[in-house]
């Protein structure tokens, strides 16, 4: 008998479900898998090889096969290979949108954003690749020259988070290779699925074997303990939450691994009352709910002014309450669900205790019966400005709304955290944008605008939001050393 395989499982078919390790697919060495869970229904979508700390040294051997090949490879044949990576990207964007709807929930329109977005990273690097710096400059002393060269910075371990499956793989990839670094991708083990695939794509790009090799595991402590533990492993490239980054930074000082750190965010998003509403609304609905919430650039506290406050709160309530809620691969869902289970608790607790401090719902705030880890778009107003639910990242569709008086005090709120990605500032009046944003303590203000992410700048963040930054020419400059030879004259 033979069963027709439905279109996503056709797309997940042809998805390996191995450790891909020099070239090759293969088992775990003890056998071990997983299973990757469909957010929207929590049943299993596929069975994927849990990668051992044996694994974890062979990845390390293959990808130190060819460091050197690799990092001698020219310039510009690294730059069309990764340009022929964007273009078969590119065309494989519906598939390997579908496959991120599976496997994160998010809708497909967001799905298909991301690998817009995450092909970009592939184009932009391959154009950087041809532009590694240098300089030469005379000594003040006069006696000599100063030569500067850059050489990539070596075996690169990469640790990527479920939210943006594609993109911040090729954030880190596309520089990688760019600079001529081997790779290990040790994908978050709720979305695999999406790595391998794209594995397969640096393959058919013509990536020789063991450039980039992906371990996909349930260990990921123990993993990513024993690379960064490797002398021959030189770089660490984390993206995640500023509780295991703190854990890692911690792991890489042992071998005083080079890391790059893109952490936890909880952006303010202010709005003063000489805004154009209609574009903080705008700006609102997408650095709230692109990704449903899930994003380390989400806004997470609205400091909207008094003036303003009441009729923003209504009109953010109206937008959020008509969003349809529904799977991702439904073309007429505006909302997945979140991740998982426990991801839909910790929001829920959230809410419930920015309630008991004395917030009101202008919308949603009820946990949904039936099966899928849904949570509807919620608006909370009144938000005192000392509420937990600030101090904490939602990582959902939840936006509370605390009214302020005066400037300094927008300011001041904003920076009360410890984290510092990414700030929204909304108001009509340009000197007090730029005023404002040069006072904001974030890697990133958004003025006007609900939406940073652009491969062409430097992502990243102060305070415990990170040390680094991915994208722009930055970006390359985190897969260098610099050398600097001093030339007797
Ligand atoms: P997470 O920190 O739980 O996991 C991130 C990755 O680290 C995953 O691959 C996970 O398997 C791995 N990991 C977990 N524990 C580990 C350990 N002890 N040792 C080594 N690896 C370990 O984060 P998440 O839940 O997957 O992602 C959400 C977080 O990521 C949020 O805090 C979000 O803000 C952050 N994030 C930041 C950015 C950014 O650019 N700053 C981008 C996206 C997400």
């Amino acid at each position: 008998m033979t069963t027709t395989l439905s279109p996503i499982d056709e797309i997940i078919a042809g998805v390996p479900t191995g450790l891909m390790i020099g070239g090759a697919v293969r088992p775990a060495s003890d056998g071990s898998e997983f299973d990757v869970l469909d957010p929207a229904t929590g049943r299993a979508l596929a069975r994927i090889a849990s990668g051992t700390v044996e694994d974890a040294l062979a990845a390390v051997d293959a990808a130190e096969a060819v460091a050197a090949s690799w990092a001698a490879t020219p310039p510009r044949r690294r730059s069309v290979i990764l340009t022929k990576a964007f273009e078969l990207m590119t065309e494989a964007a519906d598939d390997l949108a579908r496959l991120i709807v599976a496997e994160n929930g998010k809708i497909f329109a967001d799905a298909r954003g991301e690998v817009v977005y995450a092909a970009e990273f592939l184009r932009w690097y391959a154009e950087e690749a041809v532009r590694i710096p240098g300089a030469i400059q005379t000594a003040p002393a006069g006696s000599n020259r100063i030569l500067v060269t850059h050489h990539p910075v070596g075996i690169a371990v990469l640790v990527t988070p479920w939210n943006f499956p594609a993109a911040m793989a090729t954030r880190k990839i596309g520089p990688a290779l760019a600079a001529g670094c081997t790779v290990i991708l040790k994908p978050a083990s709720e979305t695999p699925l999406t790595a391998l695939a794209i594995a397969k794509i640096f393959e058919r790009a013509g990536v020789p074997a063991g450039v980039v090799n992906v371990l996909p595991s349930k260990r990921s402590g123990a993993v990513v303990e024993a690379m960064v533990n490797d002398d021959r492993v030189r770089k660490l490239s984390f993206t995640g939450s500023t509780e295991v980054g703190v854990t890692l930074m911690q792991l890489a000082a042992k071998t005083v691994v080079n890391t790059s750190m893109e952490l936890g965010g909880n952006a303010p998003f202010i709005v003063f009352d000489d805004a154009d509403l209609d574009e903080a609304i705008a700006g609102a609905m997408i650095a709230k709910m692109r990704n449903g919430g899930e994003a380390c650039t989400a806004a997470n506290r609205f400091y909207v002014q008094e003036g303003v406050a009441a009729e923003f709160g209504r009109r953010l309530a109206a937008r959020m309450s008509a969003l349809v809620v529904g799977a991702g691969a439904d073309s007429d869902s505006q909302l997945g669900p979140v991740i998982n289970s426990g991801a839909r608790d910790d929001i829920h607790a959230l809410v419930r205790g920015a309630i008991d401090e004395g917030a009101s719902i202008l919308t949603g705030g009820e946990t949904p019966s039936g099966e899928g880890y849904f949570y509807p778009a919620t608006v909370l107003a009144d938000v005192p400005a000392t509420a937990s639910i600030l101090n904490h990242e939602i990582f959902g569709p939840v936006a509370p709304i605390v009214t302020f008086r005066t400037e300094e005090d927008a300011v001041r709120l904003a920076n009360g955290t410890p984290f510092g990605l990414v700030s929204y500032v909304y108001t009509t009046d340009l000197a007090r944008g730029l005023r404002v944003s040069e006072q904001l303590e974030s890697g990133m203000v958004g003025l006007n605008r609900g939406i940073v992410s652009d491969p062409a700048a430097p992502f990243g963040g102060m305070k415990q939001s990170g040390i680094g930054r991915e994208g722009g020419a930055e970006g390359l400059l985190e897969y260098l050393e610099s050398q600097y030879i001093a030339v007797s004259w």
